[in-house]
């Protein structure tokens, strides 16, 4: 069996390895259109920061390696530029190779989503940065580095936008961020959200709400951002965040059937409209776990899980993926804000009835040193089923949002959340965990 994938980062290298596992015998061709794969995309903030140190820690396998270690063929530098799903066969165009076809028996689209890119005026400077993959860090790292560089704008403030509004902070610039509603970081609601502005507030990152960027200029080695609101911002070096789209033009007359903002549309099994021609990651449309609606959700979680799902339908295994709960966590200086399932926003949208209840309890016995109070905030529905929850706080955030995240995926409600068992010593926790007062106060 012949086996194609497009895509060699997240959703696509974890469909090689596992097919790998499950058959011996299959060709298995990857294609990546950059020089890498499989490098740590969620490291790129923290290497320009500075934390991650060695660039090579990044690279998480390299072709030979994954040649070697999986068998699998991997072709860098190598577009695939069309798909025909009728003689099943793809087009590629190769740095060293050319134009070619090469014909599948499955084929496994991974191409994620690129950072938008609006069409302002100034948009083609060469001060606008994005941040992708392993060539753009390389580009930001030098020009953070360089003698002269000591601003920078964000533009957006969602996950990446914040990441490096921190990250280019500690990297020593001045950083403004510059986000267009009226919070930053989406997935959490406005009293949760402003607790993490605060942290940036007070790590000296200047912080635009509710303003509109309408266009940039160069003006001598500087670029001037311009702001709908009338203010002008100086800087030396603009990083553009304002959301990701489905990298899928190459396919757009493959008789693909797309959703509303082009993802590709899949069944549960991750098989799109067109004869074994299989699609995951970050360009799929997806269903939200916890009130059934169709969505896309960018995470490298469901990106893996649901390159490993194809590979065993490919192989006969008939697994499923049953949707994303948005299960996030970020890092803001000294605090981290971890959110799972819907949030107040959302409910609101689809018109869904819930309730929400707000516990502020210690990361672990306070008569321990070193204890940290926990924001937690919990919504779930009239008959107590747990929908959604946010926390924010100094340490042990991570873990209750883990715990609470997977009740939600057993449509768990708040009695479960007051029963579980969890670990505890004074270090650690209370006899009563945060996750059980929760329960508790929502009972
Ligand atoms: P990708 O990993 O983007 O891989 C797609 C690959 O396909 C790309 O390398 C692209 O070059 C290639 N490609 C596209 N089209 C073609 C073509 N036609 N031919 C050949 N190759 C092609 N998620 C988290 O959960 N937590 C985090 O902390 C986090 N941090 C992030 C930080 C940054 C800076 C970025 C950019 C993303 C972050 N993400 C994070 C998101 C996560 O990286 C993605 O959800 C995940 O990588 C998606 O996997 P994917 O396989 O769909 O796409």
């Amino acid at each position: 069996k012949k086996v194609l994938i497009v895509g060699g980062v997240a959703g696509g290298a974890s469909a090689a390895a596992r097919l790998r596992r499950l058959d011996e015998e299959a060709h298995i061709v990857m294609f990546e259109r950059d020089p890498y794969i499989s490098f740590a995309n969620c490291g790129l903030p923290y290497y320009i920061g500075g934390s991650i140190q060695d660039r090579s820690k990044l690279l998480v396998q390299t072709p030979e390696a994954m040649h070697k270690r999986f068998n699998i063929d991997v072709r860098i530098q190598s577009e695939v530029v069309s798909i025909d799903p009728v003689n099943k066969k793809v087009r590629v165009e190769s740095i060293e190779k050319g134009s070619y076809e090469e014909s599948y028996d499955a084929l496994i689209l991974s191409p994620g989503a690129k950072p938008i890119r609006p069409n302002l005026p100034g948009i083609e400077s060469s001060k606008i940065h994005m941040l992708r993959n392993i060539p753009d860090t390389d580009k930001i790292k030098t020009k953070v580095a360089a003698e002269g560089t000591r601003s920078a704008v964000v533009i957006g403030g969602g996950f990446i936008g914040v990441e490096m509004a921190e990250n280019l902070r500690e990297a020593g610039l001045e950083v403004s961020l510059i986000e267009a509603g009226p919070q930053i970081l989406a997935p959490f609601d406005t009293e949760m959200s402003s607790i993490l502005a605060k942290e940036l507030d007070e790590h000296g990152v200047n912080l635009i709400f509710s303003d509109m960027v309408q266009g940039f200029a160069e003006v001598g080695e500087q670029i001037e951002v311009q702001l709908a609101s009338g203010t002008v911002l100086q800087s030396d070096m603009v990083l553009l965040a304002i959301g990701v789209s489905p990298d899928t033009s190459f396919l757009k007359d493959s008789g693909l059937e797309f959703g509303p903002r082009g993802h590709i549309l899949v069944n549960e099994r991750m098989e799109t409209n067109l004869d074994q021609v299989y699609a995951v990651g970050d360009a799929v449309e997806v269903v939200d776990f916890v009130n059934g609606t169709k969505t896309a959700i960018p995470l490298a979680g469901p990106a893996n899980k649901q390159g490993r799902i194809a590979a065993d339908n490919i192989s006969g295994l008939g697994t499923t993926y049953k949707g994303s709960q948005g299960t996030s966590i970020i890092k803001v200086f000294g605090v981290t804000g971890a959110s799972t399932g819907n949030n107040e926003k959302t409910l609101q949208r689809l018109g869904l009835p819930y309730h929400v209840i707000y516990v502020h309890p210690s990361s672990h016995a306070t008569y321990y040193p070193g204890a940290t109070p926990i924001s937690m905030k919990l919504i779930f529905d009239p008959k107590g089923t747990v929908l959604g929850a946010q926390a924010v706080g100094y340490s042990g955030v991570d873990k209750r949002i883990d715990d609470i995240a997977t009740v939600i995926r057993f449509r768990g409600t708040v009695t479960d959340l007051t029963e579980l068992e969890l670990s505890y010593a004074p270090p650690y926790s209370s006899a009563k965990d945060p996750v059980n007062m929760a329960g508790f106060a929502a009972e």
